[in-house]
């Protein structure tokens, strides 16, 4: 069964210590003030477990960064738009109030299964779980209408001093997996949205199955951080 939904391959253990190395780097980088936005395409794993592999994931870089930031950052946010739960995750912050994470995914009948609207967390961690269900074929509009008021409320209330977002290309419209139906635009908005908050950026791959789309949804992505950039570096020397 392990096999079937983690596969083992030829390289495997270098594969995760590239992508798993990538992601505590750019937490290293962010800590140390070297930059403000971290890219790491080749992570994302958010499905793994402490002991177990799943979904496609072998080793949470996810947490591992987070656990790299939790060292500076008093509180971090993790934000999960890929179109499946961000179980692994979830689970290894389930009962910390240091780390809230949120995910926006299709619920029922669907893999991993998880991510329920009623898991909240548990313990010290109740209420900084957040979890928020979706049906197929979700658009643009009705995404943000969900996910801005979400995170500006989850901004307000929760204050992080960093922010992880884990930025799935499968909730992309036409993913041969996924289901939803997002534009490159309308995905990379909610980059650019999490971003107008000025709070130090972990920005993590994910799932994406098109690889076409993959490819042109990041690379969009990337450019919108840099154009974002630009403009606050335009601003500030304005100001000067
Ligand atoms: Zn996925």
């Amino acid at each position: 069964m392990l096999v079937k939904i983690a596969p083992v391959f030829y390289g495997l253990y270098s594969f995760c210590q590239t992508y798993a190395g990538g992601s505590i780097c750019g937490a290293v980088k962010l800590n140390h003030g070297h930059c403000d936005i971290a890219v790491n395409w080749a992570g994302g794993l958010h499905h793994a477990k402490k002991c177990e592999a799943s979904g496609f994931c072998y080793v949470n870089d996810i947490v591992l960064a987070i656990l790299e930031l939790l060292k500076i950052h008093e509180r971090v946010l993790y934000v999960d738009i890929d179109i499946h739960h961000g179980d692994g995750v979830e689970e290894a912050f389930y009962i910390t109030d240091r780390v809230m994470t949120v995910s926006f995914h299709k619920f029922g009948d669907y893999f991993p299964g998880t991510g329920d609207i009623r898991d909240i967390g548990y313990g010290k961690g109740k209420y900084y779980a957040l979890n928020v269900p979706l049906n197929d074929g979700i658009d643009d509009e009705s995404y943000h209408s969900l996910f801005k008021p979400i995170i500006s409320k989850v901004m307000e209330v929760f204050k992080p001093r960093a922010v992880v977002l884990q930025c799935g290309a499968d909730s992309r419209s036409g993913d041969r997996l996924g289901c939803f139906n997002l534009s490159i635009k309308g995905h990379a908005e909610c980059v650019r949205f999490i971003r107008s908050f000025h709070v130090p950026l972990l920005l993590l791959g994910g799932g994406g199955y098109t690889i076409r789309n993959v490819a042109r949804c990041w690379c969009y992505e990337v450019l919108c951080m840099y154009v974002f950039y630009c403009s606050r570096l335009v601003f500030e020397i304005r100001k000067i």
